[in-house]
């Protein structure tokens, strides 16, 4: 109100003029230091909106399992409750409640020996790096008191992965000072191999980490396989060595497509699960899950506890302020949705992602390594092999205005460049069949500039004498031409067109 009472006063008619008809869309606009003077209400959005015209529009952001699209009446919501502070619990009972309700949800959904009327152990977090730092801590904390309970040193602990982890693994280990052992990954095998990982275990390792959708090719680790083997070396050792599934894309996948696969708590050695909610949990960026098996998984001294209305509210999360529309969206979700609901839309996502993968194969270029089980994507390199192929295709797509990842994979397997694109909710059939002409398009313009001449210059230099002993000699230029050719020279290092 102030604001705009200043403004009516200073720039008297200006204010009332069309943003476009105004100072401001001539005025530079600060950047990197707050500007001396207030600008009206609706020149400030026009020039922000504007200006993020330029980013990406997430519909066609085919590189992230992020949600990008939700029902008007949950934005509705999401709206309505955007000045709501999560933290201020006792203000706000009723959305602590919400959060209640939906790792109680979950951890139903992941089979957790949660008896009638009992309350699951779970917690709402910003995603799946927060809620996988929370698991990795308690599982950390709990191997510590074992080693100083028996009189071992505990200052060495680690943590067996695969090779395709998500960075957020690496940032658990190294802010939390845990030693991460990653099992290779091997051609043709782009997951952790189950044997592997658990001759890796030894009696420092606080935990194992199988990932249920693979980040870079969607597959789900043989969590079942890992169970037993790793059950069978505890018995042999007496260690008590326990299971994490990092489910973040996998979690609400799963249980509705694939409801016979043993991946959760029906696994005696998984101690904690996590899952984005804002991924295939289908809400808007900004909410993760994790749920412990039982409360004994949880160490009792990570957990603060606050009271209000009488009532014990127990908190665990790494930030204390955050927004308290993401939970109210999830509960939103799963009431509207329910298992049915998430079905459908699973099951439709999975029939996108074939009809991606027939016309990907049908144009004869590329090889599939994701595979038919699992997460909602297609992940696939050139047939010939050529990593600069893929780099080219995703930047030909990009002005389509398609965004499809190009990346080389992990240790041992870096001369891989795999492409690829994640099927969501908002990624219908029509639009599959959209991007399949758009890649044969791409593939069209590539062929043709492969064939195009190749500008070739050739040059007559002139090598004058060295002045000094270890000084090079000097290289005049006499004549520089261009000499066009026919012809392509591939060069490794992503480079493919050179003269020699
Ligand atoms: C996305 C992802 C993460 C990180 O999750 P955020 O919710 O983005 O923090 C961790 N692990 C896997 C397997 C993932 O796919």
């Amino acid at each position: 109100m102030v604001l705009t009472h200043v403004e009516a006063v200073e720039e008297g008619s200006e204010a009332a003029a069309a943003v476009f008809a105004s100072r401001y869309v001539q005025d530079p606009v600060p950047r990197y230091e707050l500007g001396e003077r207030s600008i009206s209400k609706d020149a400030a959005y026009q020039i922000v909106h504007d200006e993020l015209l330029l980013d990406s529009s997430p519909r066609l952001n085919l590189a992230s399992f992020v949600t990008t699209w939700m029902e008007p009446e949950c934005d509705r919501l999401i709206l309505e409750a955007i000045n709501k502070n999560y933290a201020d619990m006792d203000e706000y009972p009723v959305t602590t409640e919400l959060q209640n309700r939906c790792v109680n949800i979950i951890a139903r959904l992941f089979n957790a020996p949660v008896g009638d009327g009992e309350k699951a152990v779970g917690v709402g977090t910003v995603g799946s790096s927060e809620a996988i730092m929370l698991a990795g801590l308690a599982f950390k904390r709990r191997w510590q008191n074992r080693r100083k309970a028996a009189g071992k040193p505990h200052d060495k602990p680690n943590i067996v992965t695969g090779a395709n982890v998500q960075v957020c693994w690496e940032k658990f280990a190294r802010y939390f000072e845990v030693e991460l052992k990653e099992v290779k990954l091997t051609e043709g095998c782009y997951v952790m191999d189950p044997v592997k990982a658990v001759d890796m275990v030894d009696e420092n390792t606080i935990c194992v980490a199988a990932i249920l959708g693979s980040t870079l090719t969607g597959e789900f680790e043989d969590v079942r396989r890992l169970n037993d083997l790793l059950a069978a070396k505890n018995k042999r050792t007496g260690w008590d060595t326990p299971i994490h599934v990092d489910a973040a894309s996998g979690g609400f996948i799963a249980p509705f497509i694939y409801p016979e696969l043993e991946w959760d708590f029906r696994l005696p050695l998984v101690k904690s699960i996590n899952v984005s909610g804002h991924k295939y949990g289908l809400v808007y960026a900004g909410v993760g899950w994790v749920i412990w098996r039982n409360k004994e998984d949880l160490p009792e001294e990570l957990i603060f506890h606050i009271n209000y209305l009488g009532a014990d509210q127990p908190t665990f999360t790494l930030n204390f302020s955050k927004g308290s529309s993401q939970i109210i969206a999830q509960y939103y979700q799963f009431l509207r949705l329910g298992f049915e609901g998430y079905k459908s839309v699973m099951k439709n996502c999975m029939e996108s992602a074939r009809t991606l993968r027939e016309g990907l194969e049908k144009t004869g270029r590329f090889t599939i390594i994701s595979k038919e089980e699992g997460v909602p994507l297609v992940a696939f390199t050139f047939k010939d092999g050529a990593g600069a192929q893929a780099f080219r295709l995703s930047s030909g797509l990009r002005r389509y205005g398609w965004i499809v990842p190009a990346y080389t994979m992990p240790a041992a397997l870096e001369h891989m460049t795999v492409l690829r694109v994640v099927v969501r909710e908002d990624f219908g059939r029509p639009l599959a069949e959209r991007f399949l002409s758009h890649v044969r398009m791409a593939l069209d313009e590539m062929d043709l500039a492969a064939r195009a001449p190749v500008p070739r210059v050739q040059l007559t230099i002139e090598l004058g004498p060295a002045r000094t002993a270890g000084e090079e000699a000097s290289v005049r230029v006499v004549k520089s031409e261009a000499v066009p050719v026919r012809k392509s020279v591939p060069l490794v290092a992503g480079k493919t067109k050179g003269v020699c």
